[in-house]
């Protein structure tokens, strides 16, 4: 059988070649006056596509990662973390844990930056092409709560899974119940070497009882979350009082 025929363009909206469809038209004309060759039109054609796809792809990345737009390393002063914390952040910034499935835990006290820190290091590597969404803490384990009782937290657990990080801001800010923190549980088993999370945190380790309640549960979560980590501790003092008594300074 043999193919109906169509014009180039009905041909270019089958395919979804959008960005081919804007531009070929101008682009042949281009290619004849400055003689350039069939391969290279055709080349130019599809790098144009490609970008444009990718360029798409970011923005709907971005849409669904639920970060707030103006917490970047544009806006984030590295010169306040010293020396250590910097070469961690470095090596952070190759991006290569969430292709290995690494977890990236900050603790601090409130104000440190470490949601600041964490998004900014989300939305570098957003705009690599990774998919990664942030989730407040309490608003994950309503999230994940409310799929077990629909019985459908196998499901939303797989949606999960497709994410190359997922950020839980401020475990343990919130004291939970023991079916909260039993569905957090699932969810960091769930990943364990399967994906990143990337958690903030304003207690440490050796608090975590409080949060997971029951020791064993504690113990176990903090194990998966360790195993393969990079840990940031971000002991500085708040950066919305060094802010405010940098302008008492000024006066
Ligand atoms: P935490 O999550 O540790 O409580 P945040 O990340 O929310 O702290 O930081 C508190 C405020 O201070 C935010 O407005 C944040 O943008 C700002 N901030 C913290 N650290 C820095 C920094 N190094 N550079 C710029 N702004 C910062
Ligand atoms: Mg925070």
């Amino acid at each position: 059988m043999t193919a109906p025929i169509q014009s180039i363009k009905t041909l270019l909206k089958e395919l979804r070649l959008t960005a081919i469809y804007d531009v070929y038209q101008d682009w042949a004309k281009e290619a004849v006056e400055e003689d350039i060759s069939h391969e290279a039109y055709l080349y130019r054609l599809l790098q144009r596509e490609c970008e444009e796809r990718f360029a798409r792809k970011i923005l709907r990345l971005q849409r669904i990662s639920n970060l707030s737009g103006d917490k970047t390393f544009a806006t984030f002063d590295l010169n306040r973390l010293p020396t250590n914390i910097l070469k961690t952040v470095k090596i952070i910034r190759e991006g290569h844990f969430l292709e290995n499935h690494e977890n990236i835990l900050i603790f601090g006290n409130p104000g440190s930056g470490k949601t600041h820190l964490m998004s900014a290091i989300a939305h570098e590597q957003i705009s690599n092409g990774r998919s990664i969404r942030n989730f407040a803490c309490t608003t994950l384990v309503q999230e994940l709560l409310k799929a077990k009782r629909d019985l459908d937290l196998n499901f939303l657990l797989k949606r999960y899974s497709k994410l190359d990080g997922i950020m839980i801001d401020d475990i343990g800010y919130v004291q939970q119940s023991q079916q909260e923190m039993e569905v957090l549980f699932t969810l960091l088993a769930d990943r364990y070497e399967r994906g990143s999370v990337m958690v903030t945190s304003n207690l440490p380790f050796s608090q975590w009882e409080k949060i997971f309640k029951d020791k064993v549960m504690a113990v176990a979560a903090v194990d998966r979350l360790v195993h393969h980590s990079i840990i940031i501790e971000l002991n500085l003092p708040s950066y919305r009082i060094y802010k405010a008594k940098e302008k008492k300074y000024e006066k």
